[in-house]
């Protein structure tokens, strides 16, 4: 396996299991900061094996790969949740120090887990049910209203796993399609179908020894369930609100022992008498695509927050750079040529800041995104909404 080479002065090895973006984006703060990055990927043109020097191959599944490239690391941690716990808690026997810690990420890795522990904290949650029957769905459906929300408890992602059922005589068709031996003979998590406002997300940083910073609250916007574009701050927020769900975020990093980047996802809703609420919607224990704006439009990146918290650094400050910057996520089309756009999107915008992944381009996929930032919000989406719409093809001027 190589074995990361350490730089003269102390700096320390930071291990990330996963080659995604994520790993990748975390490679430039890393650079300017002199840490040595070194990454288990999932194979040799993994986005972050392409960049990142000391990248072996191995599955995050099988613990001697993991034990292997954790011994060469000084702190471990994650570019996705799917390390299973077992090989976690054997990690940690073996005294590496992972962040977030497998007691914190197992609320990142089960939905169910996630939904008991914040409502045993009190937080504000859909109501929800965890469901091992076809009658618990019917009575859930019944009590809540329909449609309701019936989500896999593990291994979702841009609302794979999420499925409405509409009426008790979808469950049946439900099932089917699901398997019998499909999700729901582990239990699966219901929720009331939440009638929102829009979806809000709430990114902290917490260090081993206890210090947190909050990003501004952003506004994530959804496209087919994957999210398309980012505001930063979420326009016309109620300060309250504001305060309540950074509260919230901050609250929740800390009763769960979080370490690293926390992203909370929520729903902003509207109370009986129409006053602004939340809702929590799920977790990430890692940098998130809603704090990708972070990179360009705050004083510290959430890549570069993420590395300091896992090396118990103080953190840096994460107040926005400019009034308002929004970040539009370039999703695969139909042309695998992303090069050639670049004459076109620079050339129109030398202010939009282009990040690509290194990733081939398949329909629907995250392969890159586009940052812009400015004093006009109606300015800086429109000009975010062009680069990223040129960049996948979508318009071709
Ligand atoms: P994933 O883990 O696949 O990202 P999520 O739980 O975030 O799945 O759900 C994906 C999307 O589905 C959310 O962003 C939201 O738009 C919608 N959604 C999820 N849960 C609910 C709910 N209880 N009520 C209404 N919409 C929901």
């Amino acid at each position: 396996m190589t074995q990361p080479r350490r730089a003269p002065g102390g700096f320390p090895v930071v291990g990330v299991i996963g080659g995604g973006q994520l790993a990748r984006m975390m490679q430039s703060p890393a650079i300017a900061l002199g840490i040595q990055l070194s990454v288990l990927a999932e194979a040799a043109d993994a986005s972050a094996a392409l960049v990142v020097p000391s990248s072996p191959v191995g599955e995050h599944t099988d613990l001697e790969s993991v034990r292997a490239f954790a011994a060469a690391c000084d702190v471990v941690t994650f570019d996705h949740e799917h390390v299973p716990q077992d090989v976690l808690q054997a990690l940690e026997a073996d005294g590496v120090v992972l962040h977030p810690r497998p007691g914190a990420l197992r609320f990142a890795q089960d939905k169910l887990a996630m939904r008991e522990r914040l409502t045993a904290l009190g937080i504000s949650c859909p109501r929800w049910a965890r469901a091992t029957t076809v009658s618990d769905v019917t009575a859930f459906g019944d009590a809540t209203g329909w449609p309701v929300v019936a989500k896999a408890p593990r291994g979702g992602y841009d609302g794979k796993g999420v499925r409405v059922i509409g009426s008790a005589d979808e469950v049946a068709d439900w099932l089917a399609e699901v398997g019998s031996d499909g999700p729901l003979g582990d239990g699966m998590l219901l929720e009331e179908r939440v009638d929102f406002v829009r979806e809000l997300a709430v990114l902290v940083a917490r260090s081993p020894s206890g210090q947190a910073a909050a990003w501004p609250v952003v506004q994530t916007v959804q496209t087919d369930s994957i999210c398309t574009q980012v505001l930063a701050p979420a326009p016309g927020l109620d300060p309250h609100l504001a305060a309540v769900v950074t509260a919230a975020g901050l609250r929740i990093a800390g009763e769960l022992d979080v370490t690293g980047v926390l992203a909370v996802e929520m729903f902003e809703v509207r109370t009986g008498a129409g006053d602004p609420a939340y809702v929590v919607n799920e977790l990430a224990m890692r940098p998130h695509n809603s704090g990708h704006w972070s990179i360009d439009g705050a004083v510290t990146g959430q890549f570069e927050q993420h590395l300091r918290a896992v090396l118990d650094l103080p953190l840096g400050d994460p107040g926005a750079r400019a009034p308002w910057t929004v970040m539009g996520n370039v999703l695969g089309g139909d042309h695998p040529e992303l090069y050639r756009a670049y004459l076109h999107v620079m050339a129109r915008d030398p202010g939009a800041k282009v990040h690509m992944y290194g990733k081939g381009v398949r329909p629907g996929r995250k392969i890159g995104h586009v940052t812009v930032c400015g004093a006009s919000l109606e300015d800086v989406r429109a000009r975010a909404t062009h680069a990223a719409d040129y960049l996948q093809g979508v318009i071709d001027e």
